[in-house]
């Protein structure tokens, strides 16, 4: 006889990609899609106008960063174009645990340390459909200065290597259409929810 145990905890997804990509576009999608806990990142960046139309960031200094760092607060942390960024550690654990799905939208270095904290994590990395559709995007969106979408361009190319190389995600996904690319992830996710409530 199979004894199957059924696992309660959520699944910890984490959309990966470079800026510009479209994470948070997805991510604002998917949340109307499936019922996700949105985890807010800590930031040393400083507000830019236009953020208020992506991703959501708890702005703080770098004193208050590098104090809840050393107090073991962050799940992950990473340093990225100078400034850094990082998951709250007790909100997402607390989420999970309590059996509630949660999105995290974080770059590869973080997304390679939530891998090592937490194995059973959905690593998802977000392509382009092709590079002058990225540059397009970060130029549409009208938030960065146009040296610092040649920064964020540049650094896409060396994430898109690094992903390939890390082999650590579990799936790539590419964002043509966003109906499409959207509908592609909520079925992975009901997909690993299925698996867990299986698991032996
Ligand atoms: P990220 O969060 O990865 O930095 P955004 O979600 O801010 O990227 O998206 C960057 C720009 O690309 C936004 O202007 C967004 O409206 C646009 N965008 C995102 N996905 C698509 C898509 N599938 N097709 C066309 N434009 C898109
Ligand atoms: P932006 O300033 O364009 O919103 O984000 C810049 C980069 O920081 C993006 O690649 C984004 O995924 C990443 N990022 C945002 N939040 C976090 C986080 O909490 N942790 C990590 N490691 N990276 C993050």
């Amino acid at each position: 006889m199979t004894s199957s145990a059924k696992s309660n905890h959520g699944v910890l997804l984490v959309l990966v990609g470079p800026s510009g990509v479209g994470k948070s576009t997805i991510a604002r999608k998917l949340t109307q899609q499936l019922d996700l806990c949105y985890v807010v990142s800590a930031t040393t960046r400083p507000k830019k106008p236009g953020d208020e139309n992506g991703k959501s960031y708890d702005h703080i200094s770098r004193e208050e960063f590098l104090r809840r760092l050393d107090n073991d607060e962050f799940l992950e942390y990473a340093s990225v174009y100078d400034d850094y960024y990082a998951t709250p550690k007790q909100p997402t654990l607390g989420w999970i645990a309590g059996g509630r799905d949660v999105l995290l939208e974080i770059d590869v270095q973080g997304a390679l340390q939530v891998r090592y904290h937490y194995p059973d994590a959905l690593l998802i990395f977000i392509l382009p459909p092709n590079e002058s559709t990225l540059l397009q995007r970060l130029t549409d969106r009208g938030r960065d200065k146009p040296e610092e979408i040649q920064r964020r361009f540049r650094s896409a190319r060396r994430e898109i290597h690094m992903a390939r190389g890390a082999r650590a995600f579990d799936f790539m996904v590419v964002n043509d259409d966003l109906g499409r690319a959207t509908a592609e992830i909520a079925m992975l996710v009901n997909q690993k929810k299925a698996e867990g409530q299986t698991r032996l």
